[in-house]
Order: C-alpha cells, then sequence, then structure tokens
C-alpha cells in the first residue's frame, strides 16, 4: 500500500457529514440564527410579494421580519447589513450548512477553523462557528498535512505505465499574455514524458479543475498528480474529487 496522496483521498467521506448532521441535531445544539425551510420560504413570499397581507398575527410579525431584517439578492434570502457585517449574509439552510462550510474551507486551500470562521461569519447568516470547528477537526486533508516531526523517506518514482503519474505545474506566461490567457497549466506523463497544456486565465481552483477534466477525459484518471508548488491544486483537486464522488 503507498502512502495516501492528495489525488487519492476524500476529505469529507461520508461519515463526516453523517456526523454532521447527527451533531447538529442533537438536544444540546441550538442555533439562534438558523431558519427553517418553511420560515425560509414564507420570508421569502412577503420579500418578493409585498403586497401579500398577512393572515395572522404570526404571519404579521414574520412579514415585519422580513422587511426588518432581510432582503432579496439573486431572488435569494439574505440578511441585511448590520453594524459589525457590512454586506449582505447569504441565509443559509439546514440542508446547505455542511456543503456551505466544505467548499469556504477548500476555497481557502485548507484555511484552519479561524480563518474560514472569520470569512463564513462576513458572507453567511445561519452558520455556527462550532460547526465550522466540528467539520474541520474532521477535514481528512488537514489531518494529514497537519506538521509532524517525522518526514517521508525520499524514495525514487518509478512508473510503470502511462498516465499512471503526472506531473503537474503552472507556467507563469503574465508577462507576455496571449490575449486573456495569462497562465498555462502543463501536465507531463512522467513515464512518456509527454505533455499536455492548457491555457488559463487564472490560477484559481476553478479553471484548473476544468482542465484536469478535459485531461481526464482525454485520458484517463491518473493515479497519482504530483506538483512542486501544491497550494493552486489542492483547491482544483477536491472540486474534482467531489464531482467524480470519490
Ligand atoms: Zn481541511
Amino acid at each position: 500500500m503507498e502512502d495516501p496522496t492528495i489525488a487519492q483521498i476524500n476529505p469529507f467521506p461520508q461519515d463526516v457529514r453523517t456526523a454532521f448532521q447527527a451533531y447538529i441535531h442533537s438536544f444540546s445544539y441550538s442555533n439562534r440564527e438558523r431558519i427553517d425551510y418553511s420560515k425560509y420560504r414564507q420570508l421569502l413570499l412577503y420579500l418578493q410579494n409585498p403586497s401579500m397581507k398577512p393572515a395572522n398575527p404570526i404571519e404579521s410579525r414574520l412579514k415585519h421580519r422580513a422587511q426588518t431584517e432581510f432582503m432579496l439578492l439573486h431572488n435569494k434570502l439574505y440578511y441585511k447589513p448590520t453594524a459589525r457585517f457590512q454586506n449582505p449574509r447569504c441565509v443559509i439552510l439546514e440542508s446547505d450548512a455542511f456543503d456551505t462550510i466544505i467548499n469556504e474551507h477548500l476555497q481557502l486551500l485548507y484555511a484552519g477553523r479561524t480563518k474560514t470562521w472569520n470569512i463564513i461569519q462576513r458572507k453567511f447568516y445561519g452558520l455556527k462557528r462550532e460547526e465550522v470547528e466540528f467539520i474541520i477537526k474532521r477535514c481528512k486533508n488537514c489531518t494529514l498535512n497537519r506538521p509532524s516531526t517525522t518526514k517521508a523517506p525520499l524514495v525514487p518514482i518509478i512508473s510503470e505505465q502511462a498516465w499512471e503519474r503526472v506531473q503537474i505545474d503552472l507556467i507563469d506566461m503574465r508577462h507576455e499574455p496571449s490575449g486573456q490567457y495569462k497562465w498555462i497549466l502543463h501536465i507531463k506523463d512522467h513515464f512518456s514524458k509527454y505533455t499536455q497544456l492548457y491555457p488559463l486565465k487564472s490560477k484559481h481552483a476553478g479553471p484548473i479543475a476544468d482542465c484536469f477534466t478535459q485531461f481526464i477525459a482525454a485520458f484517463l484518471p491518473p493515479k497519482i498528480m504530483q506538483a512542486d508548488n501544491g497550494k493552486e491544486f489542492k483547491g482544483a483537486l477536491l472540486i474534482l474529487l467531489r464531482k467524480y464522488g470519490i
């Protein structure tokens, strides 16, 4: 059994999701920002149809709450800016809490819990710091990459087959960009030395993931992807892993 590499690990396997669901449904758990689905629908309706008449005092209070605390953005429910948070915050339903948190964690390239929480609390309404901590503590990638004193021994790399092990790197073309393309994603097969190049407009995780998708469609999914400067690639690989449900 080989050492696990980034391409072989799903940082959030199903058991983490299951544990999170159990956590937020436990009796000791409370979240005073969390809005349940039916209330979310009603708040949305009052904002979409301002002339809609509340049928009773409870609905009347809800309509008042919709108008004072919430707003519509792209037809979604947002919490209005406050003194502390100057931008509208997207209201997150319980069913989206897990994915919202892991997406932020991945987009921030596995930022720690404090940094991830600082970003999340500014963008979203309805998530708790404890939820972010619960999830990041169980992230397989962060657990594996935690600094340790023992380093893996260096062994020579021997590839058996083409496209089994590929080397990936980004070539900086910002000094002479071709139109909007400022980066080149370079994927080189360790065995045949065959090279694929993909032009990129940015080195964000999304566009890199799209190139990997093209690459996998044209060849085979490599077993191992090697990168010297892995930072840009981590986010991209994680998008892929989640997309293919590995
Ligand atoms: Zn992590």
